[in-house]
């Protein structure tokens, strides 16, 4: 009979019983018929609470084993929590299985199966959840989880807010009420989930190669913030405080790029999975990271980029009256100089990190906040009775600019070559490599 063998650190405990115990038993138990568990300290040593004649090498490797499998998220077969309709209150929410089946779980009120095309209505109700089947009373529970009867499973939600939006997603949910609204957490597949994200973040239509950059990048950026919403019981959230993730995606370019670079991330020179920050277009040079979060990150300098100038955000151009310029300058706290417009010039041939004209300085990030404008990459030029900023780019500049990024894919570039064009340093490599680097590190603490 086979066996599965489980380590468990005992600081992961918590995680363990909301997240790694149910992907377990659900994805292995149909095959496996016995799990056994071990329980290990921080510094490694574990004890055994079932496989009395396993050999102590016999269960290092499977410490090792078990630990980059299961207890650290991994590019085959691993899952992510991602809250969904993060931005919205939506007062009722209509499930429906578009593809495989679901059991619906009501805790507690008992499971129900439903059929491609079923749906349920759930809506908040005071502190629990009202649920609505075809067929079946309404009636309120604490909780749902649908869950999928396989692999293959996909749900469409429909969302009741002001806007109404319809959007497919693969994996489970579970539905849980809060102050006034129900939370939504899918529980899908990390590559799945990538692919989605390429979608939102880099858009349909493009250059294989620049997709395949966009795939690396969010994936990057899950595994270094995977813990982001850890007190809120689950990953990430899907709007722009995290990565911006609006369902499954059917595009095949895009799911053809993610899976070309299944696990690959971005590393630092020291083996840290990097910040893989990204803008529209950086207007001729990138910014350092020092001028927009006041912290200098070694793979995160301001860089000549000579692929962007003829692209859609190369330049904008804002006008203000005086009045209106020199109101800003005073609300910001100047208050000498003003009544001289013609000194209120100034030019940014480079990236600067302050505006400064008489006794005039405010840093260009400040403005851009401020005013929002499209970039903090602008000279200011007086005519007549206006003042004019000339702008170049769209989006703080830190990191990779994606319409240079686009146009290096469409010149042959591969997206080796465009990461390293833009993060100065830094290593490719396979998430499980990465963590085996971390893990190698960390012995020597
Ligand atoms: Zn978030
Ligand atoms: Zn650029």
């Amino acid at each position: 009979m086979k066996k599965l063998c489980v380590i468990i650190r005992k600081e992961r405990l918590n995680e363990l019983f909301t997240m790694c115990f149910y992907i377990l038993t659900k994805t292995f138990y149909t095959r496996l018929r016995n799990i056994h568990y071990f329980f290990s300290d921080k510094d490694g040593s574990y004890s055994d609470r079932c496989c009395k004649d396993l050999s102590l090498r016999t269960a290092r490797i499977f410490f090792l084993l078990v630990n980059i499998i299961f207890l650290f998220p991994t590019p085959s077969g691993a899952h992510v929590k991602i809250r969904i309709f993060a931005g919205q209150v939506p007062s009722s929410v209509l499930f429906t299985v578009r593809e495989g089946g679901y059991f619906m779980n009501c805790f507690s009120g008992g499971t129900y199966s439903l059929l491609t095309s079923e749906s349920v209505l759930i809506a908040k109700h005071g502190k629990r959840i009202a649920v609505k089947k075809n067929g079946l009373s309404s009636f309120v529970c604490d909780s749902v989880l649908f869950s999928g009867v396989d692999e293959h499973a996909v749900f469409m939600l429909r969302v009741n807010t002001n806007n109404p939006v319809r959007q497919c997603y693969a994996g489970d949910l579970l539905c849980i009420p809060d102050l006034k609204t129900v939370v939504l957490v899918n529980m899908t597949d990390i590559e799945s989930y990538i692919a989605g994200v390429v979608q939102a973040e880099g858009g349909p239509g493009k250059h294989a190669e620049y997709l395949k950059t966009q795939a690396v990048i969010a994936r990057t950026y899950l595994y270094k913030y995977f813990n982001k919403h850890h007190t809120d019981r689950y990953n990430l959230c899907d709007n722009t405080h995290c990565q911006v993730f609006n369902g499954i995606t059917g595009d095949t370019a895009i799911i053809a790029s993610v899976e070309k670079t299944r696990g690959r991330v971005i590393l630092a020179p020291d083996s840290t999975l990097i910040i893989s920050a990204f803008h529209s277009n950086c207007g001729g040079e990138t910014s350092p990271s020092g001028y927009v979060w006041l912290t200098d990150v070694i793979y995160l300098k301001g860089i000549k980029d000579p692929w962007c100038a003829s692209s859609r955000n190369a330049q904008w151009r804002k006008s203000y009256s005086t009045e209106e310029w020199t109101s800003y300058l005073r609300k910001s706290g100047e208050t000498t100089g003003l009544e001289n417009i013609s000194q209120m010039t100034c030019s940014q041939e480079n990236r600067g990190y302050e505006y400064t004209a008489g006794n005039i300085s405010l840093p260009f990030v400040k403005i851009r906040d401020d005013l929002g404008l499209r970039s903090a990459f602008f000279s200011i030029i007086v005519e007549n009775d206006s003042v004019i900023l000339v702008g170049r780019g769209y989006g703080h500049g830190v990191g990779l600019c994606q319409e240079g990024a686009m146009e290096m894919a469409k010149r042959g570039y591969d997206y080796r070559e465009i990461i390293d064009f833009y993060y100065t340093g830094v290593i490719i490599a396979d998430i499980v490599e990465a963590i085996q680097r971390e893990e190698a590190d960390n012995q020597y603490l």
